[in-house]
């Protein structure tokens, strides 16, 4: 069984620096924001170049921090994209705030801008975009668009640890940025984790405070706040796959490669885009495929596990279906196509280069059955048969 994502593969390569971290940390006695987790802090900030980092218990809360410490609640409207993670969109209902969706760049799968000065009012309060796949989101228009109105860009790079956009690492361009570490992410956990990251000083302090019950010091809450700390254990895994996440996302940029040159040239294939002045860490590897169903369908006989993300656009789920959304919302038209195009192909660092030509060959063999007029000689001159 060929897996969509491998966090036990990820463990096991790492295992015994990852073993004696645990050890020193169950040893040390301290288990709660200690060493580890303020090390793990400054080691991370420094990592994507911003000031401040706030380690939390999961990128969800990371995402509710820093809307609560850039003052955001009831009667705010956040904008975003509705092709993502459903916890960018629980983060903002949970803070108090209404999404508002904005459509896709279908080529890069991320927050088109041209469509944001649109979906601005009054009582809009910050954008969200998400970088989503492990590609940046096109940030200069973002920005430029947030300056004009005074609003807060609060990046969502819970997929794309290490990614850059022109001369920085995505997380260094926003008021705050937010992280997951959930174990399937580029940088995972084994557990929960977060971090909020910002180089504004009175922003850390205030997401410091909201993470602990709002305390300044012990025992007294000068804000009202919660409990969500990243602990000590996970804080001691994250350092030490910190020290590998640039050579485990070069070995996906590997994979991606054979992805790309292995399905490029098929037309019912779409394989995806790369922006300029930007490099990509493949968190996920997704195609667009008009016979999506049956090519899942396919592949999973062959012992090829894929998944689709995501197949319910936030708008379109029970829990935030229309209504009490404004308007402009009901022109998601790329959004709504991708859903029901798109899967993702396996894609984790220890994969393996034969694994993923395994993968073309089965996609193509898919093709060229249901095909085979318009695929054949693409598939000789391969030597596939
Ligand atoms: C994983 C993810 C999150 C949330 O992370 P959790 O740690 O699971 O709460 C937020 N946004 C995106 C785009 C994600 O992929």
């Amino acid at each position: 069984m060929i897996l969509c994502a491998n966090p036990h593969a990820q463990y096991l390569s790492h295992k015994s620096e990852i073993d004696d971290a645990v050890a020193r940390v169950l040893n040390s006695g301290r288990y709660i924001l200690g060493q580890e987790v303020r090390a793990f802090e400054e080691e991370f900030a420094e990592y994507i170049d911003v000031a401040h980092g706030i380690g939390v218990g999961n990128g969800t809360d990371a995402i509710l921090l820093a809307l609560a410490a850039c003052g955001i609640g009831q009667g705010a409207e956040v904008i975003t994209v509705s092709h993502t993670a459903v916890a960018t969109v629980s983060a903002i209902v949970m803070a108090g705030a209404a999404p508002v969706f904005v459509d896709i760049e279908q080529d890069f799968f991320t927050m088109d801008p041209s469509g944001l000065e649109h979906a601005i009012t009054p009582r809009t309060k910050a954008i969200i975009p998400v970088h989503l796949y492990g590609q940046a989101v096109d940030m200069e228009p973002v920005l430029a668009i947030a300056k004009k109105h005074g609003l807060p860009v609060i990046e969502d790079c819970a997929q794309a640890h290490g990614a850059t956009y022109k001369n920085g690492r995505v997380g260094s361009f926003g008021a705050m940025a937010c992280f997951s570490f959930y174990p399937t992410k580029n940088l995972g956990a084994l557990g929960d984790g977060g971090i909020v990251v910002t180089n504004d000083s009175s922003l850390a302090a205030r997401a410091r405070m909201l993470r602990e019950y709002g305390w300044a010091e012990r025992y007294v809450s000068h804000i009202k706040g919660r409990n969500t700390r990243l602990d000590e254990i996970q804080a001691a895994v994250l350092r030490v796959k910190l020290r590998h996440l640039e050579q485990d996302n070069s070995k996906r940029v590997r994979l991606a490669g054979i992805y790309d040159r292995g399905l490029a040239g098929i037309s019912r294939i779409r394989v995806p885009e790369k922006r300029r002045d930007a490099t990509g860490v493949n968190h996920l590897y997704v195609i667009r495929c008009g016979e999506r169903d049956e090519l899942i369908a396919y592949l999973s006989e062959k012992g090829i596990h894929v998944l689709v993300h995501y197949p319910v656009p936030v708008h379109l789920q029970p829990a935030y279906a229309y209504g009490g959304i404004r308007d402009e919302n009901r022109s998601l038209r790329k959004t709504e196509q991708t859903a029901g195009e798109i899967l993702s192909l396996p894609m984790y660092p220890e994969l393996g280069e034969e694994t993923a030509q395994y993968v073309v060959d089965e996609i193509r063999r898919f093709i060229s059955s249901k095909h085979p007029e318009t695929e054949l000689c693409l598939l000789k001159e391969t030597g596939i048969r």
